[in-house]
């Protein structure tokens, strides 16, 4: 993944060929020639974390010293583009100035190559526009420029373990009470008994052991991690081991959270998981956890790089994203209200009730 080795000329008319999504091919933009892309899921591995983190990224196999390109805005770390022209940053829209900057990381080991193309992703883009309600004008008009969505693979991390958690806590039952109550009927006071429910609660504790098999954690600073994960799910059954064919024509970003940092978020997005455990172990109707103690064992991890599209544009000083799972066609994206056209609703809605009111008030 050197800098401008990822040049892959057409066989046919030495053109620059592009990986074509949905296929496994490169595909060539003048004479149509495609070449087949070997991929395979055998060999992807899965490297010990511990051990890793021992190593502190040595030269070792795993590794290589890359350069990439910062943003000047936002501080993404992407990689250069082989043919060295200027592009705008995915993240932030500005674009990037070259500020090199030299790092070892750990090389990705497998990757989702695109299945959802440009002009697909464009529609996705334009449908989630138009069904936007009060939307300012100037982002209805970004829908009709193309060329503003970017083919990204964006940093992951995905994790394995095994877990075993001792828990402490309660367990509520409900019970139904017979009571009484007051009540006024018919002018008089009146007793009578009614049914309510009741939580009884007892002391509950035990073990709960689970699996975790790729817990995902995004490793960039820039892709906002509450959208990265509303992308999810990912079809991480289909990886494929890692090629440069599968990255020619799309930005490829460098991980900034590294191993150790992104197993902070695979650590807690696993107690997520262990807590539903933990409740269903407790039983009962309610439960509550005091306390809850889990032993990570057999850690492992791949550094996996994930497609999407993603448009950033900025409104009014703020930077906005939409994005696109170029795996399912998922959308998700952040958008600006227009306050003009949501101030001119409302005035509109208090106008009908009050014209309203005052028809029938006449009848
Ligand atoms: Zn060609
Ligand atoms: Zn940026």
């Amino acid at each position: 993944m050197s800098d401008g080795g990822r040049q892959f000329p057409c066989e046919q008319c030495g053109a620059k060929v592009e990986f074509s999504p949905g296929t496994d091919a490169l595909a060539c933009p003048y004479c149509g020639n495609q070449t087949h892309i070997p991929s395979s899921n055998e060999g992807i591995e899965e490297l010990d974390f511990l051990e890793t983190l021992a190593d502190h990224l040595g030269e070792d196999a795993e590794t290589e010293e890359v350069a990439s390109i910062q943003c000047g805005s936002c501080a993404a770390l992407i990689e250069p583009s082989p043919s060295h022209e200027a592009f705008p940053c995915p993240y932030c829209g500005s674009s990037i100035v070259a500020r090199e900057k030299s790092q070892r990381l750990l090389k990705p080991s497998a990757l989702l190559p695109f299945k959802i193309d440009r002009n697909r992703a464009t529609e996705l883009f334009r449908g989630w526009i138009h069904k936007l309600w009060f939307a300012p004008n100037a982002l209805k008009k970004l829908a009709q420029l193309d060329g503003r969505l970017q083919g990204l693979y964006a940093p992951y991390w995905t994790y394995d373990a095994d877990t075993v958690s001792a828990y402490t806590g309660q367990r509520g039952d409900n019970y139904t009470v017979t009571k009484t109550r007051t009540v006024t009927r018919d002018g008089k006071t009146v007793r009578e008994t009614y049914q309510d429910t009741e939580i009884r609660w007892r002391p509950a504790a035990g073990r709960v052991s689970r699996g975790f098999d790729d817990m995902l954690v995004v490793g960039s600073n820039s892709l906002p991690r509450d959208l990265a994960e509303e992308l999810e799910p990912w079809d991480l059954q289909n990886l494929t081991l890692y090629a440069d064919e599968f990255l020619s024509g799309f930005t490829a970003e460098r991980y900034q959270i590294d191993v150790k940092s992104g197993w902070k978020r695979a650590i807690e997005r696993m107690e997520d998981v262990i807590r539903g455990e933990v409740r269903r172990d407790i039983g009962g109707d309610h439960q509550r956890i005091a306390t809850l103690n889990t032993k990570h064992s057999d850690i492992s991890f791949k550094h996996v790089l994930l497609p999407m599209w993603i448009c950033s544009y900025r409104y009014r000083e703020k930077v906005y994203r939409f994005l696109v799972n170029a795996r399912t066609g998922e959308v998700q994206g952040k958008r600006p209200w227009s306050w003009v056209k949501i101030t001119l609703a409302s005035v509109t809605a208090v106008a009908i009730a009050y014209l309203l009111y005052r028809v029938l008030e006449q009848q």
